[in-house]
C-alpha cells in the first residue's frame, strides 16, 4: 500500500471567491444559490446539503497552483466558511461508490491515462494507478458530470 494524500482546493481560493464572488484568474461572475442536487464542495469535500445549504458555482482551473497550463471547468464550494478536507489518504466518504474518473499525470503535465471506477474499490483503483512510478499526481473527476473534484498525490511525509 502506498501512502496517498487527497488535496482539496486551497482555502485561499475558496475564501477569495466568497469575498469577491468572482472566479479566480478568469474574473467571471460566480453564482450563489441553494443546492438543489448533488453538489460536492471542493474545499471540505463534503456534499452541500440539498434544499438547505447555499453553494457558489464558479470556473476553476484544475491545475491551480501546480504551475501547469490550465484546464478550467465548473466547480461548487459551500457559500459559507467550511474546513479544508484533511483525510487519511483514502477516498473521502462522500465519493465512495460514486462513478469517478482518475486522470493520471506525469512530469510536465503529461497525461498518462485514465481509470474509471463505479464500485466501492476506488481506493484500490488509485493504488493501482500509482504503481506506475511515472505518475506524479491524479485528478479525480465525476464520471457522470466530468467536473474536477480533487487531486491525489503520493504522501511524501
Ligand atoms: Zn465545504
Amino acid at each position: 500500500m502506498q501512502k496517498l494524500k487527497i488535496v482539496p482546493m486551497p482555502t485561499a481560493v475558496a475564501e477569495g471567491v466568497r469575498t469577491t464572488m468572482k472566479a479566480p484568474l478568469y474574473g467571471f461572475p460566480a453564482h450563489r444559490e441553494t443546492a438543489t442536487g448533488r453538489a460536492p464542495c471542493r474545499h471540505c469535500l463534503k456534499l452541500i446539503r440539498t434544499n438547505d445549504q447555499e453553494l457558489i458555482l464558479f470556473t476553476y482551473d484544475a491545475f491551480h497552483g501546480q504551475g501547469e497550463w490550465p484546464s478550467p471547468g465548473p466547480v461548487y464550494i459551500h457559500a459559507e466558511t467550511c474546513q479544508p478536507y484533511s483525510g487519511d489518504g483514502h477516498l473521502p466518504e462522500e465519493y465512495r461508490g460514486q462513478p469517478l474518473t482518475f486522470e493520471a499525470f506525469g512530469k510536465g503535465r503529461k497525461r498518462l491515462g485514465e481509470t474509471t471506477t463505479c464500485e466501492a474499490e476506488g481506493d484500490a483503483a488509485l493504488q493501482k494507478v500509482f504503481q506506475d512510478s511515472a505518475v506524479q499526481y491524479v485528478h479525480a473527476r465525476s464520471t457522470t458530470a466530468g467536473c474536477y473534484l480533487f487531486r491525489v498525490e503520493r504522501d511524501g511525509r
